[in-house]
């Protein structure tokens, strides 16, 4: 697999796919890893996990690398990537991750002589199957919660951007983490499929259309599959909004990495009172970007675009809307003056639905906006799409954005602000609809890498009535019991 630095064009690196036989011995070897990591405590998991992830933040060529792959600015592979995985790190290893995996018991209502204790195993091997947008944060970042509740993990990042995968498992072993708990097999979707022909458990990231794939083959196993799928994410704008704090949350969660952030803001709907004054403001933000790097070396806003097809597919976007009657404000085409992958931030008015653009996942730097005439017909629209994984909502009132946000079909909503919901990893996070099923984030994320056992055994103090109680429940049946029963269940329901 030919791994090729998006800005330039130039050839990174030369990476061999798995074959079978290396995937054999991939899954032997995580096996017998399996048994010992799941069988540490809580804590000597999460120690390890922590001293790793301080390995990460101190390795200066982690972040050389992922940006070359990927074609993103430092800045956006430092303070969301990196940071997102330490923190994610501090969160499932810390005092939240512990308390939801540890045994929790209860007395059932209707059998105090009773008492259940729920115990959460590791399921055993997780795939974690990695898109090409996120080379840390959406692949090593993923095999944490898995890791931490146990399981061994085979990583396969995007033939596009494996090298950050790689340097992870060169960190990995050079660290003395235990060997075969995390391997990285890097490979093309024949490889991602293999995974999900034999692990114990999917952890998907990527577009809808394979997502579909890895659920029918998780289904034909009977294997969980978390699926964390596209989005068409959509800003609200209302009337009484603050307009230039919009603009700016909208340009920046548009163009940043150029577009190719899944609950980036995919479409606008503004308020006729108040669209002139936003377009101007959009369109002066977007002015002031700085698109890829100078020559001088200084940092710089918009990156390249890591995936090429992507290029195509924001051409035929545009193309379709240009010919339905949209207007291009800023950009609209792609950088020929240099060399690599650039397409410059495009801002579209006088946008319909019927637009490719307005319905279709674009993942890439281009901001449709579209004027409706009240909060109503922007909520209608924005449920209109079969997407839901986030979208955000702007006014002043916040009684009424929040009444908004309760009514949009999707799986988060950020009043007033975007993007940064990603990094509060103490709430669930994914997609309704078809943005996929599971969650990231929170502790109910954490238990979903969890085989869930229950056993049930006698309580202390009223266990001694278990036998007499049997003798009357069970066989032989008899008529008094189930008269008393009956009226038990009058008085008590
Ligand atoms: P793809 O679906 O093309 O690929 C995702 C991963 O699946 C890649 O590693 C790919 O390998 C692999 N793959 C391909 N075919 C199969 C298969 N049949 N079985 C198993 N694995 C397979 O997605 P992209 O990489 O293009 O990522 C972009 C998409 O990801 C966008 O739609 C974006 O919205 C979504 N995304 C969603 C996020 C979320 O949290 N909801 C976060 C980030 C992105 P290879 O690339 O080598 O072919």
């Amino acid at each position: 697999m030919r791994v090729v630095d998006p800005a330039t064009g130039a050839l990174l690196a030369d990476v061999a796919p798995t074959s079978p036989a290396e995937l054999d011995a991939a899954f032997a070897r995580a096996r017998t890893a399996q048994t010992a990591w799941g069988a540490l405590p809580f804590r000597a998991r999460g120690a390890a996990l922590r001293r790793f992830a301080r390995v990460l933040r101190d390795d200066a060529q982690l972040l050389t690398t992922l940006t070359a792959e990927s074609g993103k600015p430092r800045h956006e592979a430092e303070l969301f990537e990196l940071l997102y995985t330490l923190e994610l790190t501090r969160f499932y290893t810390g005092r939240r991750g512990r308390r939801a995996l540890a045994d929790r018991t209860q007395r059932p209502f209707l059998f105090p002589n009773k008492r259940t204790r729920v115990i959460h195993h590791a399921r055993g091997i997780a795939a974690v199957i990695g898109p090409w947008n996120w080379p840390l944060l959406n692949n090593y970042a993923d095999a944490v919660a898995p890791l931490v509740a146990g399981n061994a993990v085979l990583l396969k990042p995007s033939e596009f951007t494996p090298l950050t995968s790689l340097r992870v498992q060169q960190l990995w072993r050079d660290a003395g983490m235990p060997d075969g708990v995390l391997q990285v097999v890097p490979g093309d979707g024949s490889v991602g499929r293999a995974l999900v022909e034999r692990a114990d458990q999917v952890f998907f990231t990527g577009s809808e259309r394979t997502g579909r794939q890895v659920a029918k083959a998780a289904a034909e196993r009977l294997i969980p599959a978390i699926l964390e799928l596209g989005g068409k994410s959509a800003m609200v704008v209302l009337a009484d909004a603050d307009v230039a704090r919009a603009a700016q949350a909208a340009v920046w969660s548009a163009f940043a990495h150029s577009g190719q952030i899944c609950i980036r803001t995919e479409r606008v709907f503004v308020e006729a009172p108040v669209a002139d004054a936003f377009l101007a403001a959009c369109v002066a933000e977007t002015a002031k970007l700085r698109h890829g790097p100078s020559a001088d070396g200084a940092d710089f806003d918009v990156g390249a675009m890591t995936f090429p097809p992507q290029l195509d597919h924001l051409d035929a976007q545009i193309a379709d809307a240009k010919a339905k009657g949209a207007r291009v404000l800023c950009g609209g085409e792609r950088r020929r003056d240099r060399p690599g992958n650039w397409f410059a931030p495009t801002l579209l008015t006088d946008v319909t639905v019927d637009m490719r653009v307005m319905h279709e996942e674009t993942f890439g730097p281009m901001l449709p906006v579209m004027v409706v005439p009240n909060a109503e017909e922007a909520l209608r629209l924005t449920n209109a799409s079969p997407l839901g994984l986030s979208g955000s909502i702007w006014s002043r009132d916040r009684a009424k954005a929040n009444a908004l946000a309760r009514r949009i079909e999707s799986g988060s909503v950020c009043v007033n602000d975007v993007l940064f919901h990603y990094l509060c990893v103490e709430a669930p996070l994914g997609g309704v609809k078809q943005s996929g099923l599971g969650r990231r984030h929170g502790e109910d994320a954490l238990r979903q890498f969890c085989r869930v056992e229950t056993v049930m055994e006698d309580a202390p103090v009223l266990g001694w009535i278990s036998g007499w109680l049997a003798r009357r429940i069970g066989f032989p049946y008899d008529q008094r019991v189930l008269g008393i029963a009956r009226r038990a269940m009058r008085w008590l329901y």
